[in-house]
């Protein structure tokens, strides 16, 4: 299986936009690896995106991708679906609006999703709707798992109240990816199937020192009922005993820059902190 980290970044980009602040500032020098874009992944065995950041068009762009079949979302927050619209500037033939027929891309959606995606809307109404109408998008509904080519993908619900959250476990060829970028608390870890997996793909959790302003977090602050810190996070991922550990969904007011977690990396084994473009083989 092959991957590339579209987006390390978070619910902000780095460079914040009118930050000043250091990592915002060398971010805007030095760009990639200090900048960082929306989280999405792109799986290349199935042309295979995952999440559509605001920054998606760029992000497929600049990481020469040539053709996306297959689109899915880990679950409806902003900063994973307000780049949505990608569908129809990739499918769009001008001529009659609808889509050129080998552009339209299929969206494979686990139930809930197949439903509360339709809440998307513009100022004409659902976007879902629209995109379907004109052929951008095929939706594929799915319980559970769902096979594309030689791969087995299972959507795994994290129930956090008025929000789904999908955690996805990716397998092909006895390779396994755990898929789980944000807002994964509870983390369902006594499922079999997140177990023992190649590549654990997870946000890091909170920083309790060292952020911006000198924040710390207070015991009952709302975040820490969607992250756990990352020192839960690196004993989760041992629990879980997955092999290897990549953290995406960087957040900008976590006040680290890239050579920091190079530092944080070399104090580990077999931790690393993703950055934008990364391409990973597993
Ligand atoms: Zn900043
Ligand atoms: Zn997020």
């Amino acid at each position: 299986m092959e991957i590339t980290i579209l987006g390390s970044g978070g619910c902000t980009v780095i460079p914040k936009p009118l930050c000043p602040c250091d990592i915002c500032r060398e971010a805007r020098q030095k760009g990639v690896p200090y900048a960082r874009s929306g989280p999405a992944v792109f799986i290349h065995d199935e042309n295979l995106l995952i999440d559509t950041p605001a920054e998606i068009g760029r992000q497929l762009n600049q990481n020469r991708i040539d053709s996306l079949q297959h689109l899915m979302f880990t679950h409806l927050d902003p900063d994973h679906v307000e780049g949505i619209r990608v569908v129809e500037q990739i499918a769009l033939d001008f001529r009659d609006w609808r889509a050129y027929e080998n552009k339209r891309i299929t969206l494979l959606l686990p139930e809930p999703l197949d439903r509360d995606i339709f809440r998307l809307k513009s100022f004409y109404g659902s976007l879902l709707d629209f995109y379907q109408r004109q052929g951008y998008v095929k939706c594929i509904p799915f319980k559970h798992q769902i096979k594309i080519g030689e791969m087995r993908i299972l959507g795994i619900p994290v129930d956090r109240g008025q929000q789904m959250v999908f955690i996805y476990v990716v397998e092909k060829a006895g390779r396994k990816l755990v898929y789980a970028p944000c807002d994964i608390r509870p983390f369902p870890e006594t499922r079999s199937e997140v177990q023992g997996a190649h590549l654990l793909v997870i946000q890091p959790g909170i920083f309790e020192t060292g952020l911006k302003h000198g924040f710390t977090y207070p015991k009952n602050h709302i975040s820490r009922t969607t992250l756990y810190t990352f020192e839960q996070t690196l004993a989760l991922a041992k629990r879980i005993a997955a092999q290897q550990v990549l953290f995406v969904h960087l957040e900008e007011y976590w006040n680290r820059g890239y050579d920091d977690y190079s530092a944080i990396e070399r104090e580990y084994k077999d931790v690393r902190f993703a950055h934008d473009g990364m391409r990973v083989n597993l």
